[in-house]
């Protein structure tokens, strides 16, 4: 099979033709139809997070057909052992064995995959496999941020990219007003965050006009947990929803007082999977995607880091 493999951090991508892989017991062998770019990708290849093994065939929201015609989407979340205190108490996502889809497993920049199938995902009709794919990890993680801020009526979304875009759709369906809150002076997105129904949108360093009740940090910028907190009514959570983030400032006390809290997002559970797919169809979430070729997967990465596309990269092969 052909695929776009990352053999050494901070390296480009290269295409190769590597053997088809052969599923094990419990595994289910999919031919890819498209696999969506997380920022989780790009933090591998640049060695900002450490990739478990080299080589690795990256991509961890992919749409696939098995060999009996079904579709199914693998996440992120891999494989757990289903035993440890975590799994036993409703908590997969931080199973202390976890293995992961595009990092401890090869993922889906390639033409074939295999997935464990107690992991993969059944998915909505009426959403085609590229417009499905940034539901698998850009989706679900940030409706798991989205679940962490409770109801919290007027949110505040802190980088407006493929996770942001997905998401603001859901929350505005239940009902809750959106902040978006972009790189200052791009009025791009600034523009495209008001058509998903975005009640307001500005710059990171300016107020919103009136305060928030939660904050999700989609953006792997530290500096933006204490910017988010200051726009905090009290009781008011910030939530971070990215796998790494720069170091976070020191900010004054008071700015945390009146119980304002700060919490981190980590990975997804099969129900959170399981509930955003659901509601997917009923919202309708229309997720906007930019299409790149298998043996391009490198220049996805690059543009995402640049920032030249609004919404979401999708690989196909
Ligand atoms: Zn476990
Ligand atoms: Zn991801």
């Amino acid at each position: 099979m052909r695929a776009s493999v990352l053999e050494q951090a901070r390296q480009p991508l290269v295409s190769r033709t590597l053997p088809d892989p052969v599923p094990q017991s419990g595994e289910v062998l999919l031919r890819v139809k498209a696999c969506a770019v997380c920022r989780t990708d790009l933090h591998l290849r640049d060695a900002e997070i450490e990739a478990a093994r080299l080589p690795v065939v990256l991509g961890h929201q992919i749409v696939g057909e098995a060999e009996d015609g079904r579709r199914l989407g693998v996440p992120w979340l891999g494989w757990t052992d289903g035993e440890c205190r975590y799994c036993r108490t409703g908590r997969e996502n931080l199973c202390i064995n976890a293995r992961f889809t595009g990092r401890d497993i090869d993922g889906g920049f390639a033409g074939l995959t295999v997935a464990d199938e107690a992991f993969c995902l059944p998915l909505p009709d009426g959403l085609s496999d590229e417009h499905v794919a940034p539901l698998l990890c850009g989706g679900l993680i940030g409706y798991r941020a989205l679940r962490l801020t409770g109801d919290a009526p007027r949110l505040g979304m802190y980088g407006f990219g493929s996770s942001a875009h997905i998401i603001c759709q859901v929350a505005v369906f239940q009902g809750r007003e959106v902040f978006a809150f972009t790189r200052p002076g791009d009025t791009d997105t600034q523009a495209f965050a008001r058509s998903l129904g975005a009640t307001w949108a500005g710059g990171s360093d300016e107020a919103p006009p009136e305060p928030i009740d939660a904050a999700i940090i989609f953006a792997s910028v530290g500096e933006l947990v204490p910017q988010a907190l200051k726009q905090l009514a009290p009781g008011g959570t910030v939530v971070c929803a990215g796998i790494h983030m720069t170091d976070i400032p020191s900010f004054p006390y008071a700015d945390l007082w009146q119980e304002r809290s700060i919490r981190s997002v980590a990975n997804l559970t099969r129900e959170d999977g399981y509930q955003l797919l659901e509601l997917a169809p009923r919202v309708p979430i229309k997720t906007t995607v930019s299409l790149y070729e298998l043996e391009r997967a490198e220049e996805a990465l690059s543009d995402l880091r640049a920032g030249r596309f609004e919404g979401t990269a999708v690989v196909v092969p």
